[in-house]
């Protein structure tokens, strides 16, 4: 069994863009007004129901469209997550509910191919009552390193005591100070350097200075130390 460290990463608006596509779509569809800061809601008003039923399902119909089906990676995410993926276990942690398993699946290897080693779907606005907490998940999972965009999600797993990076810098999640063991990484550039560093660190007894071996040097000398 692998020894990797695991790396849990968020899709919507971490390995893709989806509010603004999805509330520009819903706009014109419900005449509603809804704008960036209406990300991860927990009332429905604005969303031109009362009934949180109601405004799920209508989210629903956006997953049917052609636009949701094809939407594109962040650039340079490939990149970085296969740099990433010689070092740590890669896995997929989101709250998207089971209707879009088979779609999210299939954009994964697509996009992805073999990058993450499994997908897994919390839920979070399932109508059957299947939702579960992320980091929960996360626990059960063994996670070291997790990456999202969701304030709320980032703050509960780093009160777990999971390392925790908050992906981009967005209208929903802003915030004055983040807890000592977040950092925020505004795009996967970002991220790379994030964990660049945290590999660098574990080198300081080796005496090596990463720039000068390669990755996969450097993946050799740590499986060599026993590190990886
Ligand atoms: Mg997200």
């Amino acid at each position: 069994m692998s020894k990797k460290q695991v790396i849990a990463v968020d899709i919507d608006e971490v390995l893709m863009p989806h509010f603004v596509d999805l509330i520009t779509w819903y706009n014109a569809k419900f005449g509603t007004t809804l704008t960036e800061y209406d990300n991860h809601p927990t009332d429905p008003g604005n969303w031109g129901t009362d009934d949180v039923t109601v405004a799920i399902k209508r989210v629903h119909q956006f997953y049917d469209t052609q636009e949701f089906m094809d939407s594109k990676p962040f650039k340079e995410a490939r990149k970085e997550l296969e740099f990433l993926g010689s070092y740590y276990d890669l896995i997929v942690v989101t709250a998207r509910d089971t209707i879009l398993e088979a779609a999210t699946t299939d954009w994964i290897s697509r996009h992805f191919k073999e990058l993450f080693q499994s997908i897994h779907f919390t839920k979070h606005f399932n109508l059957e009552g299947q939702r579960r907490d992320k980091v929960e998940v996360l626990r059960e999972l063994n996670v070291s390193y997790f990456i999202d965009d969701s304030l709320a999600n980032i703050d509960l797993a780093a009160a777990a005591g999971i390392q925790s990076v908050l992906f981009g810098d967005y209208a929903w999640n802003q915030a004055d100070v983040l807890p000592k063991n977040v950092t925020r990484c505004k795009n996967w550039l970002e991220v790379s350097d994030y964990f660049e560093d945290i590999l660098s660190a574990r080198l300081v007894d080796s005496q090596i200075k990463r720039p000068t071996i390669s990755h996969e040097e450097l993946v050799a000398k740590l499986k060599r130390d026993g590190l990886l």
